[in-house]
């Protein structure tokens, strides 16, 4: 088996974080960072290292799995077990087996994000049928507009990509929550949300969910709607539509007192980036992400940007 980065010390689950969305939700990242079929303008973990749609078992499943195993029967709370991580976590084709698996030796619910590129593929549906919950990422409802936020792989196709996400619907039983995240002046033109209210009415998701741009993205130019804007559209999308972007910054409770200060104390001695913290502190990435904006919101820290590389300084 070619399994790339597979040393003894990857770390494959992060939290379990506090999310308004799942609760208590243990991280499962099966995907080298960041790897990813997309390229968004807003994406949290900076821009794409290795843009691919071939997958590939990346690592050993069974390593992954008994991380997970230990995670769960340390007892602590865990409301929902969500792939989401370095990148799509479809493009990694042990998916379907590590579901199956976790359903076996838990009830907690299984929940995958993801950024619907691949689910046109019978063998990806196929492989997220046994997860509890899936949430599907949908941006653009034109080429066009997927080119704007998303810069995908030169392969895909938004049309292609819409039926996929309806054949998915018509073969899952669980739940789909469709996330949009709104990019001011990018996607959100209203000739343009008229055509993503089409395809997300085609889509028929369990909930629709809005998002825009609060954590700092890849790109600077990528910014937000404010809150009033999204109301606006709450009320055009429907009934089950909710807005999830935080901009209630008390919502944002870190889960950890002690990472979170750790996290500052090693800001405070010299200028850090995040693969610094993740390695010093031996943290996923993903999870120190989530003390990062909270100490940003918080105003204790700022992020600089030298030669291309995102740093975190104290104020
Ligand atoms: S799909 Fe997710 S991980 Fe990939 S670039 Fe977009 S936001 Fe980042």
């Amino acid at each position: 088996m070619s399994l790339e980065q597979d040393k003894n010390h990857t770390i494959h689950i992060y939290g379990p974080v506090p999310s308004r969305r799942l609760g208590f939700s243990l991280g499962v990242d099966i995907i080298p960072f960041k790897t990813c079929s997309l390229d968004c303008i807003y994406c949290q973990l900076g821009p794409t290292s290795r843009k691919t749609i071939r997958r590939k078992e990346y690592f050993s499943s069974a390593r992954i799995l008994s991380q997970i195993k230990k995670k769960i029967s340390s007892g602590q709370r865990i409301d929902y077990i969500t792939f989401s991580g370095s990148g799509e976590p479809t493009l990694n084709t042990a998916i379907g087996k590590l579901i199956r698996e976790i359903k076996k030796i838990t009830s907690i619910p299984v929940a995958v994000l993801t950024n619907s590129t691949l689910i046109s593929q019978k063998s990806v549906r196929k492989a997220l049928m046994a997860a509890d919950l899936v949430v599907p990422s949908l941006d653009a409802a034109t080429q066009e507009a997927f080119a704007q936020v998303n810069r995908p792989h030169s392969s895909l196709n938004i049309d292609k990509i819409i039926k996929g996400l309806q054949m998915f619907r018509q073969e899952f039983k669980g739940s789909i929550w469709l996330e949009i995240m709104l990019v001011k002046g990018v996607n959100d033109s209203p000739s343009h949300i008229r055509k993503l209210k089409d395809a997300v009415a085609s889509i028929k998701p369990d909930k629709i969910q809005l998002n825009t741009v609060i954590r700092p993205p890849a790109e600077k130019f990528a910014r937000p709607l404010i809150l009033r804007e999204l109301e606006k559209l709450k009320k055009l999308f429907g009934e089950n539509c909710e807005i999830i972007a935080e901009f209630d910054k008390k919502a944002q409770i870190p889960a950890s007192e002690n990472l979170e200060r750790a996290i500052f104390s090693l800001i405070q001695r010299r200028p850090v980036t995040l693969s610094d913290i993740s390695a010093s502190l031996g943290k996923h990435k993903n999870e120190i992400i989530k003390y990062l904006n909270f100490l940003l919101e918080e105003d204790k820290i700022k992020l600089v940007i030298h030669k291309g590389l995102k740093y975190y300084e104290p104020r």
